[in-house]
């Protein structure tokens, strides 16, 4: 018998008055995974942890920890009895307290010598075992994140729930912090919720990816299915600009402008249109192309550039930043 998912949404919908913030969403979190929730500001991340949490009871749908439903219409467990850890983006420290009894605070019997000895260690884990005296405005913002990921595991819980919990730190901090996070959470094999808005970080944190948009989910899967079975124009879209490339259906290839591709970004809506990433298109210098260089963006390791082909259509291009062209070269568009 597969084990119950450690965190299970069933149709789950809330509203603010006339806002619908989440909208009918269904979701499976198993022990040891990292879930990364994606979506654009105001797309419902924020409620459907704190749904999770306890802290928001749903207007309608089933949540379940561990097995056990903690949330319907029936009845509500509330945030304390649930084994639920909670990161934020501003990591909320008591700022009177030091490390160490910001730690303790998440351990019930906390006066205990064995508390002491367990907050010290969970502070060691996250590797400040040398400021367990220090008040929070003493730590820098990845220090500070540190100490609020070892409050919120001080309960040992099954169920660890992080807000944008590296979006306020730069980004020299963000590598180190998101990488001591990581493998904490991976050691304890809780189960994870992680929200972002940025893609790049959902794609390389996430066991799992979840796009939210609107309040509704509109894709689960791996990061690799994410990125390259994108349900829809919308999923493809979280990923920054897209080319949308008419052309001739034969079978299961589309012949375009620029060449037979195969259908396996699809957009469901139109059929005879293909979606395609910028990277899976290559610029070359060449007189017969027709093409000409409209933009070019500067992305530091790559570039991109909008290109204005003979057909009139506009495609956007990404290269390394290596490979620069020219804005003034005539250049032809191909599949890379
Ligand atoms: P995200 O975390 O993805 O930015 P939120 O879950 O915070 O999104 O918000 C989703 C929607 O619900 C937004 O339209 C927001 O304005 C609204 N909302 C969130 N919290 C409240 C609240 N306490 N009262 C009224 N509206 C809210
Ligand atoms: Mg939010």
């Amino acid at each position: 018998m597969t084990p119950a998912p450690a965190i299970q949404l069933e149709n789950v919908s809330h509203s603010y008055g006339d806002v619908v913030a989440v909208d009918q969403v269904s979701l499976d979190v198993s022990l040891g995974e990292i879930h990364c929730l994606l979506g654009a500001s105001g797309s419902g991340k924020s409620t459907l942890l704190r749904i999770i949490a306890g802290l928001e009871r749903q207007r309608e749908g089933v949540v379940s920890i561990d097995g056990e439903v903690v949330s319907d219409a029936a009845g509500h467990t509330e945030a304390e009895r649930r084994s639920v850890g909670f990161v934020l983006q501003d990591y909320a420290l008591f700022p009177h307290l030091t490390a160490l009894e910001n730690v303790l605070f998440g351990i019930p019997d906390r006066k205990t010598s064995e508390a002491r000895t367990r907050a010290e260690g969970l502070l060691d884990d996250v590797g400040l075992v040398d400021r367990v005296d220090s008040m929070p405005h003493t730590l820098s913002g990845g220090e500070q994140q540190r100490v609020a990921l070892a409050r919120a595991m001080a309960r040992s819980p099954r169920v660890m729930l992080l807000d944008e919990p590296f979006s306020s730190l730069d980004a020299q901090l963000r590598a180190g912090v998101r990488e001591t996070t990581l493998r904490i959470l991976r050691e304890a094999g809780v189960a994870t919720v992680m929200v972002t808005h940025d893609p790049a970080e959902a794609l390389s944190c996430g066991d799992r990816v979840s796009i939210l948009r609107g309040g509704k989910m509109i894709q689960t899967g791996s990061p690799e299915a994410i990125y390259h079975q994108p349900s829809g124009r919308e999923a493809a879209e979280t990923f920054g600009v897209i080319n949308r490339l008419g052309g001739e259906r034969k079978g299961d290839r589309i012949r375009t402008s620029i060449g037979e591709v195969e259908l396996s970004t699809q957009d469901p809506d139109h059929p005879d249109t293909i979606l395609l990433r910028p990277e899976q298109l290559i610029l070359v210098a060449s007189e017969e192309g027709g093409c000409r260089i409209d933009r070019i963006f500067p992305e530091g390791s790559t570039t991109l550039y909008l290109v204005q082909t003979a057909e009139d259509e506009r495609l956007y291009v990404r290269m390394l930043s290596t490979e620069t062209l020219p804005a003034d070269s005539p250049v032809a568009v191909r599949l890379r």
